[in-house]
């Protein structure tokens, strides 16, 4: 079966072809700048087209029919989701009622969605949310202490993200631990640019760091991570600054590029703090003293660990930093922790959940048409 793995930007088409069940990568790649006519990319439903033909020049496949199923990220489920699912036009409205939770990110989810099926209308298509996996988490952990009318009336919750990431760390450390996945407590620290922290009890999501919208939790390239709301408050007056500045300084200015002055790349930081640069080396220490706060919450919370995974360009490219971690939870755990670096791959576990929805939906048919 051929898997088509699209990752929809608001100006980009992330791709990926697997083969199942092998799960044998075919081909990866990006269409950048949609939307964008000066490079011939109009919109999502061209890019699509080019992402297609692509697949055909390269022989990956003769013709479209060779597709099997597409499998989409789609960025906030709201509590509407708590799986894959197979895409009909009731999935369609209802991932439209959740954009006003991801305003940015669920359209270009969508306009993906509705491309493909305008080219491919017979070929099963499984929206994937990257929110699904946190549906697990307790009440008392996803909601904020403010008026329950902001929960009730507008959705107002932790949600959490990266969920198809902590999913695929968590079932592959379960793999390298030799044990069921149900009967591990995991904590999986997902370091990109973007930034979170899972805990997983028995294979469920019991709590993570980002919250409403990727901004809570940890201190991460771009964006802030936890800080006092009213700290935005004061900037906003002092500053008379409007809501939409400060949404861009805290979720684009801040974090390791906001406190290093430099870059948001841990690798530049890394070689302005080895030649002194206090604001470099300041950045380093925030960033790694708040991975801390979260471990040790969460090893509380989950009753102590199995192991603690560290993934993304950060976590699986920074040994000396995963060492320092290691040395103090071996230190706390006496060595009953592992820790575990392990490489993320978001597109791979889009492309088996939708080979699992797919694979299920064949399986019912047949039944179906049996009895
Ligand atoms: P995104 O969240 O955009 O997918 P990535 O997972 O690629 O981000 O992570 C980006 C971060 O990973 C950057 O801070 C970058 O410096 C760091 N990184 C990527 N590759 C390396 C490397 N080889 N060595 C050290 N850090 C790296």
């Amino acid at each position: 079966m051929k898997i088509l793995v699209i990752n929809c930007g608001s100006s980009s088409i992330k791709y990926k072809v697997y083969e199942f069940p092998s799960r044998t990568l075919l081909i990866k790649g990006i269409i950048e700048n949609v939307g964008d006519k000066s490079v011939s990319v109009a919109n999502h439903s061209e890019g699509l087209k080019k992402v297609l033909s692509k697949l055909i020049s390269k022989k990956v496949i003769s013709d479209l029919k060779e597709i099997n199923a597409v499998g989409h990220r789609v960025v906030h489920g709201g509590e509407t989701f708590q799986q894959p699912r197979m895409i009909n036009e009731e999935v369609i409205m209802k991932i439209k009622e959740c954009s006003k939770l991801a305003p940015l990110h669920n359209p270009a989810n969508l306009a993906g969605i509705i491309g493909c099926e305008n080219i491919m209308a017979n070929v099963p298509q499984v929206a994937v949310f990257d929110t699904a996996f946190h549906q697990t988490i307790p009440q008392y952990a996803y909601m904020y202490p403010i008026p329950m009318k902001y929960y009730k009336d507008d959705g107002v919750r932790k949600y959490g993200f990266h969920g198809t990431s902590h999913q695929f760390v968590a079932l592959a450390a379960a793999k390298k631990l030799g044990k069921p996945f149900n009967a591990l407590k995991l904590i999986t620290c997902h370091l990109g640019n973007g930034c979170s922290i899972t805990a997983i009890d028995k294979g469920k999501s019991v709590d993570t760091s980002m919250g409403l919208t990727p901004l809570e939790g940890l201190m991460m390239g771009t964006r802030c991570g936890d800080i006092d709301v009213a700290a935005a408050f004061c900037v906003m007056e002092k500053e008379a600054i409007s809501v939409k500045e400060m949404d861009m300084v805290l979720n684009r200015k801040s974090g390791l590029l906001g406190i290093s002055g430099i870059s948001n790349d841990i690798r530049v930081i890394r070689k302005a703090a080895d030649k002194g640069n206090p604001s470099a080396k300041l950045a380093i220490e925030m960033f790694m003293y708040r991975i801390k706060k979260y471990i040790g919450a969460y090893l509380l919370v989950l009753g102590g660990a199995d192991a603690v995974c560290f993934t993304a360009g950060i976590g699986e490219n920074n040994p000396d930093l995963i060492k320092e971690f290691k040395k103090q939870i071996d230190k706390l755990t006496s060595k009953k922790t592992k820790v575990l670096v392990i490489p993320t791959d978001e597109e791979l576990m889009i492309a088996s959940l939708t080979h699992e929805v797919v694979t299920a939906s064949i399986k019912k048919k047949n039944v179906i048409a049996l009895s």
